[in-house]
């Protein structure tokens, strides 16, 4: 249910209706938009109706929101959401670019990769420690190592950083590292990791799975968000189709249907979704004229002796041709970049 305060309400009248809707068994969500404060009541549908609320002060109408995607919809809350990671706004008219390897392999490798992507104007340095790979026996990432390694490229850079957790366990340290949680493609619909990381503050990059419906994509955005934690980003990364031309397929229908759907911002990973570096530009102009919030892209200073994903990396200087293109499309798209 959505529950619409008058305009004015006050902040008592408001903390009724919360106590309300938690004695009736739901757990209220209070959106603050520009013109009014709405009160998502979320919980098991067959509890008491709370129609009731109708006669609280304050309170202008509540209306049911019929989607299973509640707290993600634009239903509840009408105007974008802007991700804030420690000053970087996702989701505004800026187009924000997250740029890094794959993987955190070693100092130099990383602190050579940030100030290229730095000066070529990404936001936010990407790179695995805690990889998820297919095999047992490939490189699984240099874990705290890496993360102090990219806590030192931020320190050098200024940029902030987004590394992707794998279970529970990892969830303290990278938070004392990182200033935002990846969930990788194949952890997309792992419920007890999405409600854990709905329980921190950080900002969360969700990727889409490879064979994860739009609508499965936004119930798993609704998991996290059920726990509290607003800040999310939806990445699209490629699903799996009988194509296998290119690794994956980039599904850029997505962002106009995701955009129609819900609030959040969208993002799209054209290295993964190509799996191979001379379509990244291509796909990453795309994603943009399709209406992306920013991209994320795979660098790598040698993407030959790349300990993961080289093919679909960009080289530094392939990296900066990428941005100047991308920006063409963000200027005509009435963006920035
Ligand atoms: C990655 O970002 O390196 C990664 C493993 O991505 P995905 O989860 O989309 O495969
Ligand atoms: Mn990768």
């Amino acid at each position: 249910m959505i529950i619409v305060m008058k305009k004015g309400a006050t902040e008592e009248e408001l903390s009724v209706v919360c106590r309300t809707i938690e004695a009736l068994g739901y757990k209220p969500h209070i959106i603050r938009g520009v013109e009014r404060i709405v009160v998502g009541a979320v919980g098991h549908e067959d509890k008491t109706p709370l129609q009731v609320l109708e006669q609280t002060a304050g309170v202008e109408a509540v209306i049911p929101i019929l989607k299973p995607w509640k707290l993600v919809s634009r239903e509840l809350k009408p105007e974008k959401t802007i991700v804030d990671v420690d000053g970087v706004k996702i989701g505004g008219e800026e187009i924000i670019v997250i740029a890094g390897p794959c993987s955190v392999e070693s100092e130099e490798q990383i602190m050579e990769t940030a100030q290229a992507v730095k000066s070529a104007g990404a936001k936010i340095l990407r790179g695995g420690v805690f990889k998820p790979r297919t095999s047992p026996y490939a490189f699984q990432g240099l874990e705290i190592t890496g993360l102090k390694l990219l806590a030192k490229a931020r320190k050098a850079t200024g940029l902030k950083i987004v590394t992707e957790i794998m279970s529970p366990g990892e969830i303290d340290i990278i938070c004392e590292y990182s200033d935002m949680i990846q969930i990788g493609a194949r952890n997309c619909q792992n419920y007890s990791l999405l409600k854990r990381v709905g329980q921190t503050r950080l900002p969360i990059l969700i990727k889409r799975g490879m064979a994860t419906t739009v609508k499965e994509f936004l119930m798993s955005a609704e998991y996290i968000m059920s726990q509290g934690n607003y800040q999310v980003v939806l990445c699209e990364r490629g699903i799996r189709t009988f194509e296998d031309s290119t690794r994956f397929t980039l599904d850029l229908n997505c962002i106009p249907v995701l955009n129609e759907m819900t609030h959040l911002p969208v993002i799209v990973d054209p290295s993964h979704g190509t799996g191979n570096w001379r379509y990244v530009t291509p796909m990453g102009r795309a994603a943009i004229a399709a209406g992306a919030d920013g991209l994320m892209v795979e660098v790598h200073p040698n993407p030959r002796e790349a300990f993961s994903d080289g093919p679909q990396s960009l080289k530094p200087e392939t990296f900066l041709e990428f941005m100047n293109e991308v920006r063409k499309v963000a200027v005509a798209m009435g963006r920035e970049l």
